[in-house]
């Protein structure tokens, strides 16, 4: 049902936003796929997804740290693909101190990639998507949009921030077809969230096993990791007719952690 939409999805050669861009692609969507990773397994997904849409696929490297190179990823969208019709930010970074230790250049990193990134891409998306009278602006937040946990003072701040701007994105294109909208996960099993267990276990003196327990699942009701699957599929509905209503929400997907 997306034949002929373009969507551009940040943070998209790993974990949910590759996800993100097999499902839109799936429903005939272009896609441009952005992030970091080997040059060759991010050109044999660049390809796949074109097989699976039938339409064009294409990559930018853009760094979401970047104001300047998130303005080009727009543009050269734009130039190449069309669009973007359909705006996921989802590119997200995440560090573990406690805040006395908290290294000030972390907290600037979490704030431009989680939060600024968004921003800066919406701001560069949202005429054209005024112009066609179409848009769907998503963004990845997390259940740490809604609710806090210790030692993770920069991205629960970026995370908030995030939800707050959706909200005004929202407001401000409600009369042009356009909708903003937060999915808010809890944890999803991905390279993001398995790289923060050392970390974990070292602010926490904790074990692997115990990480895993009582710190990631303690919280979630299901005791089940969310999977990026799931989380792409609610992005397919927000694309969907059905969901033209439905702007300036935070949607959860934490298995009732935020309940
Ligand atoms: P991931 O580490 O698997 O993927 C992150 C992606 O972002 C990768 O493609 C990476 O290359 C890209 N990226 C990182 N820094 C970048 C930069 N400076 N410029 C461009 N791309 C950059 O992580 P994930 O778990 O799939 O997370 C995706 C989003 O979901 C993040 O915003 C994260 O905060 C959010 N989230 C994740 C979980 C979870 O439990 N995994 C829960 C809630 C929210």
């Amino acid at each position: 049902f997306l034949k002929g939409k373009t969507a551009l999805i940040t943070g998209s050669t790993s974990g949910i936003g590759l996800a993100y861009a097999k499902a839109l692609a799936a429903e005939g969507a272009a896609v441009m796929i952005n992030g970091f990773g080997d040059a060759d397994a991010i050109e044999t997904e660049r390809k796949a997804l074109a097989e699976t849409s039938g339409a064009k696929a294409a990559y930018s490297p853009a760094d979401m740290s970047r104001p300047d190179e998130i303005a080009a990823m727009v543009k050269a969208c734009e130039e190449q693909l069309g669009g973007p019709d359909i705006l996921i930010s989802n590119a997200g970074v995440q560090f573990v101190s406690p805040i006395e230790e908290f290294p000030i250049e972390k907290w600037d990193q979490i704030i431009s990639i989680n939060l600024s990134a968004a921003f800066h891409a919406i701001r560069a998306a949202v005429p054209g998507m005024k112009a066609r009278k179409w848009g769907r602006i998503i963004n990845t937040a997390s259940a740490h949009s809604l609710t806090a946990s210790p030692f993770k003072s920069a991205y629960v701040s970026a995370k908030h921030g995030l939800a707050g701007l959706t909200k005004t994105v929202a407001l401000e294109t409600a009369t042009f077809g356009i909708t903003a909208n937060c999915i808010s996960p809890g944890y999803v099993w991905t390279p993001l969230v398995e790289k923060q267990i050392p970390d974990t276990m070292k602010a926490r003196n904790m074990t692997r096993e115990q990480v895993m327990n009582d710190v990631l699942l303690a919280g979630q009701p299901t005791k089940q990791f969310v999977t990026a699957e799931q989380v792409a599929s609610m992005a397919l509905w927000l694309c969907s007719d059905g969901a033209a209503s439905t702007t300036g929400t935070n949607i959860s997907m934490d298995g009732g952690w935020t309940a």
